[in-house]
C-alpha cells in the first residue's frame, strides 16, 4: 500500500476498488477521484496493468484471498466498494468453468462477507449483459432488465450467481447494492492515458483498430447470415467513459438499507459489425482489412439495452457513446507510444499472436 498518509489526510470519502488495474476499473477510479471520493484499487494485476492506477493507493492481493481483502478494509475507512475483479473472457470459461466459479464467485463471497463484517454500507457490482438469454427475442428488441435469464456461458452464470449471492447479503445484511449490466464496453479515456488493453485481445474494436493501422492481421468477421439488416451482429457500444460515470451515479444512489438493484448500462442503439469496421476505417484513414468467417459459438445476433431504468434511478443516461467518438478516442489510445502501438511493438509476446 502505497502514499497512505498522504490519501488518508485527504478527506475524501474512500471507494475501495476491486480490480481498479483493468480497463473499466481504472476509468471508474478515474471518474471516482474526479467525483471527489478516493479511490483504493485492490488487484492482483493478473490482468490489469499497475501503471493504469494513477488516482489513488494501491493494494496488491487477490479477492479470494481474505486476508488481503481485510487488510485493504481495515486500512482505509471504505464508504462503498465497486467489485470489478473477476474472470471475462468468455471463451476461456468454457474451458474453465472452476477457475471461473472460483474467482467470479467465491471470491465475490469471500469480499462480501468481509464488507458484512464491517459493515459497509454500499457495493456497486460489474456484471453483464451475458446474464440474459436470447429466446425468442428479435434482432430489433431492446433488453430490459426483467428479461429472462439465461446465461449461453459459464462466463455468464457466474455473473448471475454474483449478482443472486449479493441480493442474498442485502437481505440478510442490509447491504445496499447496484449491480450494473454492461453491454459492450469500448473506447477509452480522452486523456490517452488509460484505454483497452486486454491479453489476448478478442474484442472487435481493438483488434479492427489494429488491422487498419497494420499492427495486427486481417480483422476475421464472425458471421454474415445473422438476421440484422447488414447480416452481421448488433451491439450496444458504450463509451467506457460513461460507463465509468455510471458506476459514480450508483455509488452516490440514495438506496435503502438492503435494497438492491439491478441496471443496464448501455445507449439502447446498436451499431453492426460493418458500422464498426468502417468508423475505424474513417477514423484511421485506411480501411480495416477483413476476412469473412463463420460465426463465433454463443454470438446472439443482437444485444442492445433498455436503458430507461438507468436515467430513472441513476440519473444517468450515456452521453459521449456516439460511435465515431468511440472509435476517436480509442484510436487516440491505441497511437499513444507508451500504451496502444508501443505497448504491442515492445512486448513480443503480444506480437506473436499477430503473426498467426
Ligand atoms: N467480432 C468479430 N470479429 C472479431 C471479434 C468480434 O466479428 O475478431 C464480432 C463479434 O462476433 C460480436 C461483436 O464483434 O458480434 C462484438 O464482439 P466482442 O468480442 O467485441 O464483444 P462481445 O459482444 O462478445 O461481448
Amino acid at each position: 500500500m502505497d502514499r497512505l498518509v498522504t490519501f488518508m489526510d485527504s478527506g475524501r470519502p474512500v471507494v475501495l476498488v476491486t480490480g481498479g488495474a483493468g480497463y473499466i476499473g481504472a476509468h471508474t477510479a478515474k471518474a471516482l477521484a474526479e467525483a471527489n471520493f478516493l479511490p483504493v484499487v485492490f488487484d492482483n494485476l493478473s490482468s490489469g496493468f499497475r501503471e493504469a492506477v494513477r488516482w489513488g493507493p494501491f493494494c496488491h492481493g487477490d479477492i479470494r484471498d481474505a486476508d488481503a481483502v481485510a487488510a485493504a478494509l481495515d486500512a482505509y475507512p471504505v464508504a462503498a466498494v465497486v467489485h470489478f475483479a473477476g474472470l471475462i473472457e468468455v471463451g476461456r470459461s468454457v474451458t474453465r468453468p472452476d477457475l471461473f466459479w472460483d474467482v467470479n464467485v467465491t471470491g465475490t463471497g469471500r469480499l462480501l462477507s468481509a464488507l458484512a463484517a464491517r459493515r459497509v454500507p454500499r457495493l456497486v457490482f460489474s456484471s453483464s449483459a451475458a446474464v440474459y438469454g436470447s429466446a425468442g427475442r428479435t434482432a430489433l428488441e431492446t433488453i430490459p432488465e426483467t428479461a429472462a435469464k439465461d446465461p449461453a456461458s459459464p462466463y455468464g452464470d457466474t455473473k448471475l450467481a454474483g449478482e443472486r449471492l449479493i441480493q442474498a447479503h442485502c437481505r440478510a445484511y442490509g447491504l445496499s447494492a447496484v449491480v450494473l449490466r454492461y453491454f459492450n464496453a469500448a473506447g477509452a479515456d480522452p486523456s490517452g492515458l488509460i484505454g483497452e488493453a486486454h491479453e489476448p485481445e478478442t474484442h472487435l474494436l481493438p483488434l479492427a483498430i489494429a488491422a487498419a493501422m497494420g499492427d495486427g492481421p486481417a480483422l476475421t468477421i464472425f458471421g454474415d447470415d445473422f438476421d440484422t439488416p447488414d447480416g452481421t451482429c448488433l451491439r450496444d457500444y458504450i463509451h467506457v467513459t460513461d460507463l465509468a460515470a455510471a458506476h459514480v451515479a450508483a455509488v452516490r444512489a440514495a438506496l435503502a438499507p438492503g435494497a438492491f438493484e439491478a441496471i443496464n448500462v448501455g445507449t439502447g442503439f446498436g451499431c453492426s459489425v460493418r458500422d464498426v469496421i468502417r468508423t475505424v476505417g474513417a477514423a484511421v484513414g485506411s480501411p480495416v482489412p477483413t476476412v469473412q468467417g463463420p460465426r463465433r459459438t454463443g454470438d446472439p445476433a443482437s444485444l442492445v439495452a433498455n436503458p430507461a431504468r438507468a436515467q430513472t434511478l441513476l440519473g444517468w443516461r450515456a452521453t459521449c457513446s456516439a460511435l465515431d467518438r468511440i472509435v476517436t478516442d480509442a484510436v487516440r489510445w491505441e497511437s499513444q507510444p507508451a500504451y496502444g502501438a508501443g505497448r504491442r511493438q515492445r512486448q513480443p509476446e503480444l506480437r506473436s499472436q499477430f503473426a498467426a
